[in-house]
């Protein structure tokens, strides 16, 4: 595996391989885990040579704290990157990748990204879109690799990329979807995790077992909702659980024919956790 801190050597590397093979991105802001690992076989396993980014992007964080504190663990990730045979870890700075005399377009997450994650970590859409617009300009993928666990940034990143494509800003690619893996007890793999203790990862487990207990709730919300909650025990602090459409993240009353995203954000500890599972629908 290449390690590769700044943008002019990354393009280098990659304008000899684009001659021949597809390239595959893989976003990251390390940490990685078996959720991150995911993605990266999924991208090899479609032919790709793979690029993986660790960047912790200061732009899409509510607080300094939450930022100072998101863990960095970039010697480990690396070997772990090296392990999956990964072609190029691309670990750039924040000066690297938004540098001083250079100015970069703010992207609107429009309606959708006004609602809840937009609603409780106001600016996080906004900035996300900045940098992951930034990663895709400086990479030039053929494809891009995100997980169903962020549904609301998958849906957001899709929109922008569509209309990116759309108007001849940026060439044809695709934006790969992966489900969300998890841990026996069904917890949403999060480098987040990382800074829960031993009990509160046991609670954090509930976040899922919320979303199971509203999924065999029956077909309107109102009803999924209420078994959902009340599958929650006072360790867990809810922002919000809701039965959404699966693209515009509008709440539905009932669960449409394609299926509609249970959707639950809550604080464990001083932790804020979020997760979603689609019901009803066919995957
Ligand atoms: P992050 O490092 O948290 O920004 O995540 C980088 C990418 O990994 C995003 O596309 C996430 O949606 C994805 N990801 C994070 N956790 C998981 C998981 N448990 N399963 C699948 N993908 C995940």
């Amino acid at each position: 595996m290449r390690l590769v801190h700044t943008v002019s050597e990354l393009k280098e590397v990659l304008a000899e391989v684009r001659t021949e093979r597809s390239i595959g991105f893989v976003p990251t802001m390390g940490a990685l885990h078996k959720g991150h690992l995911s993605l990266i076989e999924r991208c090899q396993q479609d032919g790709n040579f793979t690029v993986v980014s660790i960047f912790v992007n200061p732009l899409q964080f509510s607080s300094e704290a939450d930022y100072e504190g998101y863990p960095r663990t970039l010697g480990v990730d690396a070997r772990l990157l090296t392990d999956a045979s990964v072609d190029v870890l691309f670990a750039p700075s924040a000066a690297e990748v938004f540098p001083k005399e250079q100015s970069f377009p703010e992207i609107d997450p429009g309606v959708v990204g006004e609602r809840f994650e937009g609603e409780f970590r106001p600016g996080h859409f906004a900035g996300m879109l900045k940098v992951v617009s930034r990663l895709l300009d400086i990479v030039v993928p053929d494809g891009a690799y995100f997980g169903e666990k962020d549904a609301q940034q998958v849906a957001l990143v899709t929109q922008m990329v569509d209309a990116q494509v759309h108007s001849g800003r940026r060439e044809p690619m695709s934006v790969m979807v992966c489900p969300t893996i998890r841990s026996e007890q069904g917890l949403a793999l999060s480098s987040r995790n990382l800074r829960l203790s031993g009990a509160e990862l046991e609670s954090a487990t509930e976040l899922y077992g919320a979303l199971v207990a509203g999924s065999k709730a029956g077909k309107q919300s109102a009803e999924i909702v209420e078994a959902a909650k009340a599958a929650l025990s006072p360790a867990i602090r809810l922002e919000y659980l809701e039965l959404v459409d699966a693209s515009s993240f509008e709440i539905v009353e009932r669960i449409p024919s394609g299926g509609a995203r249970l959707i639950i954000a809550a604080w464990v500890g001083d932790v804020r956790l979020i997760d979603n599972l689609l019901i009803g629908g066919s995957k």
